[in-house]
């Protein structure tokens, strides 16, 4: 299949040319035409399996199409994402796709944590397709500064994080907003019940498309390394060093984890950023253009930050804490691997956390060989903490024993706390 046989116009393949995409992904194959029908889209995918130019491509060929807009400051086409990375990222990839569109594509990115007011000047200087945050956009729109009652196609990225992010207020409050009749496309990498539910709501009749698990992530070979907690840290030092990697995503649980081992790492040498909530847009930015411009090879991220991250050649995503959720397991290593390159993700497992693992393992579907580096070996005696004491060499209590005394502390079975809420 080639993009030629979807029916794309010459100005969208010479874009494609220049970004020496080949062949459509799957998702574009299947999606581009359903698109270009007019129909509405439910499309079950992570990133990295191309959804973006699945719905940017055809969206630019029928915006071009259209006849002359009445208001130039209208907008078309409305994407909405759950954070400012991923609105970046996304705008970018509508600008390089539109960079030879007969009459010109304005593409502007909405988002918090950056000056409105500049916002508000490039939406009156004309404006066909927005890629917006939930926050921002509502903001616009009580302040009557963004025109959306021309708008044709509306786009919910990462349907699932906005929801798991607590936007569904404000997108209630958005598609109010917008007129009634106008093509819907959602994409969303699980379906929970309540993306279930805003599909059910949103969309017209809609086509689904389901890209598994296994056909997006193929390319990434999986491994999982027993450790002890307290060698987790010169573990990975010598993984950095002994194996030649090149970008290095590493994921923590908290912010202060990533802030710790961003530090310990660097004052041994080894060159790493965190990257987290806590740091500003502008920081953010700063330190995502030093790691794609391969300025530094190592970030060290949170869950949230790291969303929207997408960096084509990563070549190693290291779950240093594991992640909370099989889903966050699938969207972390989604991040190596991307669009038919191979990238490997290595989870570090300690006594704490097998039990976890396995869980993650099922309902990924997944079974991953254990391995030991030697020198580092996970040994029959792990650290058994008591609370205000240090850490005491023991033996480890049984699981049952240890589920026991979690529930009588009406204690959830994993350590983190709740989702979003150091991240
Ligand atoms: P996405 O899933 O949309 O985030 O895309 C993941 C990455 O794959 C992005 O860096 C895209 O630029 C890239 N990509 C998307 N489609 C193709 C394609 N057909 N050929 C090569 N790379 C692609």
């Amino acid at each position: 299949m080639s993009f030629q046989s979807l029916n794309l116009p010459d100005y969208l393949l010479e874009a494609l040319d220049a970004l020496s995409y080949t062949q459509p992904t799957k998702i574009q194959e299947e999606g581009i035409p359903i698109v270009l029908e007019g129909q509405d889209l439910m499309g079950e995918a992570q990133t990295g399996t191309g959804k973006t130019a699945a719905f940017a491509l055809p969206t630019i060929k029928m915006l071009q199409e259209l006849p002359q807009k009445k208001k130039k400051t209208s907008v078309l086409a409305l994407v909405l994402v759950p954070t400012r990375e991923l609105a970046l990222q996304v705008s970018k990839a509508f600008k390089s796709y539109a960079k030879y569109t007969p009459r010109e594509t304005k593409v502007i990115s909405l988002i918090g944590g950056e000056p409105i007011e500049i916002q508000i000047r490039g939406l009156r200087m004309g404006v066909d397709i927005a890629i917006a945050t939930p926050g921002r956009l509502l903001d616009l729109i009580e302040r009557e500064e963004i025109r959306l009652y021309e708008l044709e196609i509306l786009v919910l990225d990462e349907a699932d994080k906005m929801l798991d992010l607590g936007f569904s207020e404000e997108l209630e409050q958005v598609f109010s907003k917008i007129p009634e009749k106008r093509q819907n496309l959602l994409f969303t990498a699980t379906m929970p019940e309540k993306v279930e539910a805003l599909s059910v709501s949103i969309l017209k009749d809609p086509t689904v498309i389901r890209i598994e698990e296994d056909q997006a992530s193929t390319n990434i070979e999986q491994r999982a390394i027993e450790v002890n907690e307290d060698k987790k840290r010169s573990l990975l030092q010598h993984l950095i060093k002994s194996e030649n990697w090149e970008q290095t995503l590493i994921f923590v649980a908290s912010k202060r984890s990533a802030r710790n081992l961003a530090g310990k790492l660097s004052k041994n040498g080894i060159k790493a950023s965190d990257f987290h909530g806590d740091l500003n847009q502008g920081e953010r930015s700063n330190i995502l253009n030093k790691f794609k411009d391969r300025k530094l090879n190592i970030l060290i991220a949170t869950d949230l930050a790291a969303r929207g991250i997408d960096i084509l050649e990563l070549s190693c995503v290291i779950n240093y804490d594991l992640p909370r959720s099989a889903k966050d397991y699938t969207h972390r290593i989604g991040r190596t691997g991307r669009a038919g390159a191979s990238g490997v993700a290595i989870s570090f497992i300690t006594y704490e956390t097998q039990d976890h693992f396995k869980l993650i393992e099922e309902r990924t579907n997944n079974s991953i060989n254990r391995e030991q580096i030697p020198g580092f070996e996970m040994n029959g005696e792990a650290p058994v903490k008591v609370k205000g004491e240090a850490p005491k060499k023991g033996k480890r209590k049984s699981k049952k024993d240890r589920l026991k005394e979690q529930k009588s502390k009406g204690k959830p079975s994993f350590p983190y706390k709740k989702m979003g809420d150091d991240l």
